[in-house]
């Protein structure tokens, strides 16, 4: 009984192993940041500390209940953590769906309430986006959002002031795909993330899991991350005091 046991217990560790082994991609390793108004990625500004070669998986504009749900499946079969960057709207309208990137151990931060050209409203206007946003994270997750990546990139002196007078972590990029045009195939979009990885060698890289093109690519994308040898970092904040 005792070696029937054994071998059951072997089977299992196997099987555990078999989910997240040397076959996937993986998360090698996990950077915590403060909750803080430090501004990262060096398309803008100071770079992480990560080695050449240490990447970080980032997805804007979800939840979309047609394609975050494969982005989830995707990262889940590579054991790959990810942060998703929500738009305060969406999380309003999925919250289950955002509450599951939390529960399948991925973080998350804000983009907009709706996803606006902040540089084209007024101060009052801008401010009242932050706060319609934040108020939609926080009634999902019942906690603050630790970081926030402006719509389009496009920063405001408004909104850098008030997310670093709330020690809310602006989070720029390293690298992207360009991934919003409807008719991408997998092909185009695996081409273009090895020429940003090729180019930059380390880094944030910008992908949206709200676009249907990168949800079916990412499979792919993720293949071509481990055949290059690359390892995933993710990103987490300090939990809020
Ligand atoms: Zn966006």
């Amino acid at each position: 009984m005792r070696s029937v046991a054994l071998i059951l217990a072997a089977i299992a560790i196997h099987a555990s192993a078999a989910e997240c082994g040397p076959d996937q991609l993986n998360t090698a390793r996990t950077i915590t940041l403060k909750r803080e108004g430090a501004l990262y990625g060096a398309h803008q500004h100071t770079a992480l500390p990560l080695a050449k070669g240490e990447v970080v998986l980032t997805f804007d504009d979800g939840p979309s209940a047609d394609n975050t749900p494969l982005v989830l499946k995707a990262l889940a079969d590579q054991c790959a953590k990810a942060t998703f960057f929500l738009i305060g709207e969406h999380i309003a309208q999925q919250p289950d769906l955002a509450r599951r990137l939390i529960r399948e151990g991925h973080s998350a931060g804000i983009h907009s309430n709706t996803h606006p050209h902040l540089a084209s409203m007024t101060t009052d206007q801008q401010l009242e986006d932050l706060k319609l946003s934040r108020a939609a994270y926080k009634t999902a997750f019942g906690v603050e959002t630790p970081a926030y990546r402006f719509p389009y990139l496009e920063e405001t002196p408004t909104l850098l002031e008030a997310l670093k007078r709330d020690n809310i972590t602006v989070a720029s990029i390293d690298m992207g795909i360009n991934d919003w045009i409807p008719e991408d195939t997998t092909a185009i979009l695996a081409q273009r993330l090895t020429e940003s990885l090729d180019k930059a060698g380390r880094g944030i890289i910008l992908m949206h899991d709200a676009n249907g093109p990168t949800a079916q690519a990412l499979p792919t994308l993720l293949k071509v991350l481990k055949d290059k040898g690359y390892k995933v970092v993710h990103l987490e904040w300090e939990a809020a005091q």
